[in-house]
């Protein structure tokens, strides 16, 4: 089963995807995760996606295709795989079903995630996340147990720098103009597409979520 998650910088994909992929022992696969790995690895792609991702503009689509296709490569074809921030612009999209079809997989549904801007804001300035293990918290929605310290493993919980506010507001428009346009095209693919009110409880929120994706796949929900 392959899984897309769509929807802006802040709605809380991350934090829903961390804990489903626990459950079902699927690959979470964040580009964004993926990025701030090869930032912190100091590799070429690392150097050169860090102004792109400084300004909170998107890094070029082959770049990312490049990089979505090596790590598939590591995982297992029979393993469930849920996309989180990628794709992000409809050439990606029709990049990720090239690559799937190749390995005689689709994308088999899409769950977009939508909130009102004056959430994603409060979201994003609370935002803390662990660098370790990609668990997501917020000092106003969902504190860890001890300020600064990841829950699930330990590690030191960072503030991203693209979460300072000019960022995130440059974020949110390049969310706009270029991502948003995905729902049209996910809209006219075959699969299966499920939208879900994000600003709400968080245990609500994920219900709803699981529902979604384990709906088609003979899971229990
Ligand atoms: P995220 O953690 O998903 O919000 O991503 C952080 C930043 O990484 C984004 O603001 C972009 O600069 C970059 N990024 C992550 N995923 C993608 C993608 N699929 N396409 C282009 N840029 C991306």
């Amino acid at each position: 089963m392959v899984v897309v998650l769509l929807g802006p910088p802040g709605v809380g994909k991350g934090t829903q995807a961390v804990r489903l992929v626990d459950e079902l022992s699927a690959a979470h696969v964040s580009t964004g995760d993926l990025l701030r790995a090869a930032r912190r690895d100091g590799t070429e792609l690392g150097k050169i996606a860090q102004g792109f991702m400084d300004r909170g503009e998107l890094v070029p689509d082959e770049l990312i295709l490049d990089l979505v296709k090596e790590h598939l490569a590591g995982i297992d074809a029979s393993t469930d795989v849920m996309f989180d921030g990628f794709p992000r612009t409809t050439d990606q999209a029709t990049g990720l079903d090239g690559v799937l079809e190749a390995s005689g997989r689709k994308v088999d549904s899409v769950v977009l995630f939508e909130a009102p801007d004056d959430v994603l804001i409060k979201r994003l300035s609370g935002r803390r996340s662990c660098p370790d293990c990609g668990a997501v918290f917020n000092t106003y929605f969902s504190p860890p147990a001890a300020e600064g310290v990841c829950d699930r493993c330990g590690g030191a919980l960072v503030h991203r720098a693209d979460d300072e506010p000019e960022t995130v507001q440059r974020r949110l428009q390049v969310y706009l103009d270029q991502t948003a346009p995905l729902i049209a095209f996910y809209e006219e693919h075959p699969a299966m597409m499920t939208s879900i009110a994000a600003d709400r409880d968080v245990d609500q929120i994920y219900g709803e979520f699981r529902s979604a994706v384990t709906a088609g796949d003979g899971a229990d929900s």
